[in-house]
């Protein structure tokens, strides 16, 4: 076959602050998905952009030639509204554990398809792998007839039929130092959430030091530019720009953040998670059309009983003992006082250290590893006290997962200003 393009003329075009024409993008796209485009090619392609930057048309078209280079799935049968939560991942994020039954409660569909963590943030699939039984693999079957059921959400592992160039292009961005240019990180997840079929798409855009992006102003141009593609493409897209200076919650990990997200779907839990998995569940029944309170089926069981449901269908068993560690050390206060900071990026790497995270792709994940957190900034102290627990099933993790915190949070005397976790909401203009 003869090839229409030269990459090189496409990486000269970008290298140059030019814009590559639509032809020549989607050729680069489908030739890199082909293996026709070597990886030093696409490398050298993703490094300008990462300088240059792209149009929005640019980015639109590149995301829409990621979706062509794998399956499309459409939930157009299923009767009844889909809609579905992206998070660009943070520390103690178990928000999908609660949002997908509590969305589904109110008769809206949740395909949410997950993915296992990489580093310091966890990954959804990890988590509740740690409920015993509990099957991330499923066929389109067996998610069809989840989501058109009585259970109506589905949490599973995504195929690798959809966006498969996103596949290559993301494991490369990761080696070659080009994972945070905005056009590549917005057309890889929108390429993915588009191609899911979803009708309606929310994103929790997640900004500070556990977070991807450290700078709230740069998560605000991610967030416009998905939510833009969303629009582009026909899915109703909202996002949230939320805090990730702080852990969410109490418990980072894995089967702790199971435990704690049963207890939100019981009507407790801690506030922030709460706040979080309440605004992103109304912003999905909002572009669904249904008028409700999300808050109201926590508070009444209604969200409970799909979790139940949910994890049933997926051969898990609800009332499981979930692991617990082999070893724990708790960490306590030196003084009494107020606890001033705790930062996210420092407990998520302690968290990982103890064997909840992973640092390759293929490694297990300890489920039963994890910190318990005691105190949240705000929080009175007093000298002992205990403000966190390490869990581990081998005493030799604790020391690096100590240095990690060593420096993660201050006891001072002045209560800091606690500020809300959803910052902004960015929709289509
Ligand atoms: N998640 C993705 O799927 N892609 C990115 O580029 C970043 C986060």
């Amino acid at each position: 076959m003869t090839e229409p393009f030269d990459a090189v003329d496409v990486i000269r075009a970008k290298r140059d602050g030019g814009a590559v024409a639509e032809p020549a993008l989607r050729w680069m796209i489908d030739a890199y998905t082909r293996e026709y485009v070597s990886d030093a090619q696409m490398s050298a392609f993703g490094m300008a952009v990462l300088l240059n930057g792209m149009t929005r048309d640019e980015i639109r078209v590149m995301t829409d030639a990621m979706i062509n280079s794998g399956e499309r799935m459409s939930f157009a049968g299923l009767g009844k509204p889909t809609a579905d939560k992206h998070s660009t991942g943070g520390v103690g994020d178990k928000i999908t554990l609660p949002l997908a039954p509590l969305v589904a409660a109110h008769g809206v569909a949740v395909p949410q398809l997950s993915g296992r963590g990489l580093g310091h943030t966890g990954g959804t699939l990890d988590k509740l792998e740690s409920i015993p039984g509990w099957r991330a693999a499923l066929t389109n079957d067996e998610m069809f007839s989840q989501l058109r059921g009585s259970v109506g959400a589905v949490i599973c592992a995504a195929g690798s039929g959809l966006a498969p160039a996103d596949k290559r292009l993301y494991a490369l961005r990761d080696v070659t130092g080009i994972v945070e240019a905005i056009p590549l990180i917005a057309s890889s997840i929108m390429s993915k959430k588009i191609a899911e079929g979803t009708e309606s798409l929310v994103l929790d855009v997640k900004f500070g030091s556990g977070a991807f992006m450290k700078d709230a102003e740069r998560a605000r141009e991610l967030a416009a530019t998905m939510v833009a593609l969303g629009a582009d493409s026909g899915v109703k897209t909202t996002a949230l720009l939320t805090d990730m200076n702080v852990p969410l919650g109490r418990t980072v990990g894995n089967a702790n953040e199971v435990r704690e997200s049963v207890e939100v779907l019981a009507g407790g839990g801690p506030a922030d998670v709460v706040e979080l998995t309440v605004a992103l569940a109304r912003e999905m029944l909002q572009m669904s059309g249904v008028d409700a309170d999300p808050a109201d089926a926590l508070a009444d069981g209604r969200a409970m009983d799909v979790w139940r449901n949910m994890i049933r269908a997926q051969d898990g068993d609800p009332d499981a003992a979930l692991p617990t560690p082999r070893e724990t050390h708790v960490v306590t206060a030196d003084r009494d006082g107020i606890l001033v900071s705790l930062d996210a990026f420092d407990v998520g790497l302690a968290a990982w250290r103890l064997g909840a995270g992973r640092a390759r792709a293929t490694d297990p994940v300890v489920h039963a590893a994890g910190i318990d957190l005691h105190a949240k900034p705000g929080d009175a102290v007093r000298a002992g006290d205990p403000l966190f627990t390490l869990n581990a099933d081998d005493a030799g993790r604790f020391d690096r997962a100590l240095d990690a915190l060593a420096g993660s949070y201050e006891i001072g005397d002045t209560a800091p200003e606690v500020a809300p976790i959803v910052r902004d909401r960015i929709t289509a203009a």
